[in-house]
């Protein structure tokens, strides 16, 4: 079968989602590819918090920020491997994008608390209601299903289709039934098709370090597929390498623990022998092979009802918090003692951790291990206590795109028809990308793609 549209848009996350509304937006047709049933990608299954600076909310707050710190923030916590003038147009744009979440989207942030995820200086990430990107997902796709916009699930790309002059036209695709569907693009091909945590062989052929021994968090359709696809047109990839790891996993399944988000609040991690070993607001990869180097490779999350009420995020994640009791993986307890016996830790080597931090607490310097943001006092309980393993999160290289997404060649010059933006991208997060710049990364450039493309 053969059809044609304006712009064919490939993987329906958060990146694949903004291109295609603000494409369809501008005028053209368009058609959205997913492969999986349903939609959603990384982007759903996320925390949905997303960067971005002088925000309404850092407004009520009262809380300074800048583009320049963001920037800056964005570019150190990757190691400046990150693109200066692509981090630029990141944080430039990602203040539009979050208003354009909240305006146009109806999307709802949290009015009055924001996350500081490791490396920022200040809290800047915005808080979706339900702390999931499921607020965004359902959100976008109420509004592309009104523009107009087509999707097709079940359908997956597998090759770009290009004419005699390079340019790329059209996409190959196969449908559910397995038959063969031919995708005609008049304006252009939008690539949004995630990264590849999913991908064993992937992660090894770039990272041998990424085998078997870490489970994913992500999404099982991020396999690399736009990455792979547009190789084989010409593209370059750049930090391919540049694999992260979440540090705070489920060490059943390897899905991301959102309830322990708890830790941007104050909880604190320990290990086997009930001592601190890292900040707990370091970097995702300093983070996880601080855990790795413990004990049995795990480590435990600690915090006291007064920080679980801070961020609430039991109410917000009750099935997961309900999921990880019912499996031995989370403890509430009346006492640090009895937390302790609940994973054979030595209740007198926790509390006498648990004493330091409330010295620290109140003294508002950690002596131990710098916390940037002040520990917070765990004199009072109930108790709450989580076993907790890193596990592959985000894939931080991919294709080489310039300020208005065009995909460019190994010669640094674009591929006439093919954008791309999301995770699929490899400019912008260097080494380590920090927490609530995948939303800010995938919102802002699927924007500006959309916008290019229609053009
Ligand atoms: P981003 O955060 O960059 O938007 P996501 O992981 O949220 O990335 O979304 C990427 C989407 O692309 C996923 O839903 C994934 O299933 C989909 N996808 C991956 N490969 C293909 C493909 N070959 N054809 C169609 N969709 C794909």
């Amino acid at each position: 079968a053969e059809q044609t549209y304006d712009v064919v848009v490939i993987g329906a996350g958060g990146a694949g989602f903004s291109a295609a509304l603000e494409a369809k937006q501008a005028g053209a047709s368009v058609v959205l590819l997913e492969k999986m049933p349903s939609v959603g990608g990384n982007t759903l299954i996320s925390g949905g918090e997303m960067n971005a600076a002088n925000t309404w909310v850092q407004k009520n707050l009262g809380i300074e920020d800048s583009v320049d710190l963001f920037a800056k923030d964005t570019l150190k916590g990757g190691d400046d491997i990150g693109d200066p003038e692509m981090v630029r147009v990141l944080a430039e744009n990602a203040t539009a994008a979050a208003e354009w979440l909240k305006d146009e989207i109806k999307v709802n942030f949290l009015e009055d608390h924001l996350f500081q995820f490791g490396g920022h200086s200040v809290k800047r990430a915005l808080i979706p209601e339900g702390h999931t990107g499921a607020e965004l997902i359902t959100k976008l796709k109420k509004h592309m299903d009104e523009a107009g916009v087509i999707l097709k699930t079940n359908t997956k790309a597998d090759k770009l289709i290009t004419d005699e002059s390079g340019k790329v036209v059209g996409v190959e695709a196969t449908g559910a039934k397995g038959n063969t569907i031919t995708f005609h693009a008049n304006k252009g091909v939008i690539i949004a098709a995630g990264g590849f945590g999913s991908n064993v062989e992937m992660r090894k052929q770039y990272n041998p370090e990424y085998d078997e021994k870490y489970m994913t968090t992500d999404a099982p359709g991020t396999t690399g597929d736009g990455i792979v696809m547009a190789q084989t047109a010409g593209a370059a990839v750049t930090n391919m390498d540049s694999i992260q790891t979440y540090p705070v996993c489920n060490p059943k399944t390897g899905v991301i623990s959102l309830v322990a988000d708890s830790r941007f609040d104050g909880a604190i991690l320990v290990n086997q022998s009930g001592k601190r070993f890292v900040e707990e607001l370091e970097r995702r990869d300093v983070i996880s092979k601080g855990i790795l180097a413990q004990e049995g490779g795990y480590a435990y999350q600690l915090w006291n009802q007064s920080i679980a009420d801070i961020g609430k995020t039991i109410e917000v994640h009750q099935d997961e918090y309900d999921m990880l009791v019912k499996d031995g993986l989370l403890h509430k307890a009346d006492t640090l003692e009895e937390a302790a016996k609940f994973f054979s830790i030595d209740p007198k080597a926790l509390q006498a951790t648990v004493d330091r931090v409330n010295q620290f607490a109140k003294a508002g310097k950690d002596d131990d291990f710098n916390h940037r943001a002040g520990l917070k006092d765990m004199s009072q309980g109930p108790y709450y206590i989580q076993k907790a393993v890193p596990s592959v999160h985000h894939t931080m290289g991919g294709l080489v795109i310039n300020k208005t997404t065009e995909v460019l060649n190994e010669k640094g010059q674009p591929i006439p028809g093919l954008y791309a933006a999301g995770e699929v991208t490899g400019v912008i997060h260097g080494k380590n990308r920090l927490g609530g710049n995948a939303i800010a990364d995938v919102i802002t450039f699927g924007r500006i793609a959309g916008q290019q493309v229609a053009k």
